[in-house]
């Protein structure tokens, strides 16, 4: 083994699945933006509408692109970013579904491909996506005769239950979408935790799939076992690695490791990595470089041929605090160099 082994457990995304959906009375979708999530949109995709899902949403058209060819002609795929210039022919030769972000969107989508399904994102609060309340009111009831199949928003601090934001949110999408009759979407991951007034119609589960955090009840889906590829014996006050930044306090073995900054395991790790043979934690020591990480296994009785990164030991949060990020980016930063290796 060369390079890092990425092992990416389908069947435990699909656990995931159908755990979060069993939180919920109501039909439950998959994000597979990103690719993903990093951990490969067609292999989710695919594992999920085996397992049951019909409507899948990705963050532009041409993820949409991938996913469709993924997962066939019978799924919804809805696009987050709407109907962008440029999209017309992907969005309807491949029956995606955009969610319309504003009064232009929504133009261009019925003259370009009139009668073609979509849907509609309204901001309530988070300013980032999705018309808000003057432009909605404003093309209501325009909008609604044309029979879009979701009304849909996103919540900023769906990850934090006592935040007030998630009740403002609330009120304002129910003052938005009462009565019209048409299917709403309202939570994520977090949201889905929050409580059945937030469920709606259909959540839209992301980073709960794929092991994260906030679905504390989550399966782990991914390992990363990094290879050995030299290990050396120091003397006492020998130094380590760029900037000599790590000095041996006693006589040390160090096994150099395949994977680095350019992998996604980030610089600013540095001091708070640890690297895991089977239960016994190694610290990484010295800077992390591009491409490798030296680390201190003085106290394994044997020399290891792989350490692992990412293990039941260590999650993708974990890793994610000891370098002050969340579990999204070090899912989505998982570098392109690791062989991905499927199982379940
Ligand atoms: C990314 C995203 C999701 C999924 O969020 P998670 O927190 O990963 O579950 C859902 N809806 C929208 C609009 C998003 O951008």
């Amino acid at each position: 083994m060369a390079s890092g082994q990425l092992t990416i457990d389908l069947s435990a995304i699909a656990a995931n699945w159908q755990a979060l959906d069993a939180l919920t009375a109501c039909e439950t979708g998959a994000v597979v933006k990103a690719d993903g999530y990093g951990l490969g949109a067609d292999r989710v995709a695919r594992t999920l509408a085996h397992a049951g899902c019909r409507r899948f949403f990705v963050a532009m058209a041409s993820e949409g692109a991938k996913v469709r060819q993924a997962v066939g002609p019978g799924p919804e795929i809805g696009v987050f970013s709407g109907h962008m210039r440029g999209d017309t022919d992907m969005i309807g030769d491949l029956m995606l579904t955009p969610m319309l972000n504003s009064l232009d969107q929504l133009t261009r989508h019925f003259e370009a491909l009139p009668g073609h399904p979509f849907g509609i994102q309204l901001d309530t609060g988070m300013n980032r996506l999705g018309m808000e309340w003057d432009e909605w009111v404003a093309v209501a009831e325009i909008a609604l005769q044309q029979r879009p199949i979701l009304l849909m928003s996103h919540l900023a601090c769906a990850d934090e239950p006592d935040h007030p934001m998630n009740a403002y949110q609330l009120d304002l999408f129910r003052q938005m979408t009462d009565g019209l009759g048409v299917p709403r979407s309202l939570a994520a991951t977090g949201g889905i935790q929050l409580g059945a007034d937030y469920q709606f119609d259909l959540t839209r589960p992301g980073v709960g799939l794929y092991g994260g955090l906030p679905f504390d009840g989550a399966h782990p889906v991914v390992r990363l076992d990094l290879p050995v590829v030299q290990v050396r014996e120091l003397g006492e006050g020998e130094v380590v690695g760029y900037g000599n930044s790590w000095q041996a306090a006693r006589p040390s073995r160090i096994a150099t490791v395949a994977a680095g900054y350019a992998d996604g395991l980030p610089r600013a790790l540095q001091g708070g990595l640890r690297l895991w043979h089977g239960r016994t934690p190694c610290p990484a020591v010295g800077r992390i470089s591009m491409d490798l990480i030296t680390v201190d296994i003085t106290d394994l009785p044997e020399i290891p041929e792989t350490l692992a990164v990412l293990d039941e030991h260590q999650r993708v949060d974990d890793l994610a605090a000891a370098c002050g990020t969340i579990g999204y980016e070090v899912l989505t930063s998982l570098g392109a160099r690791y062989e991905r290796r499927y199982t379940g």
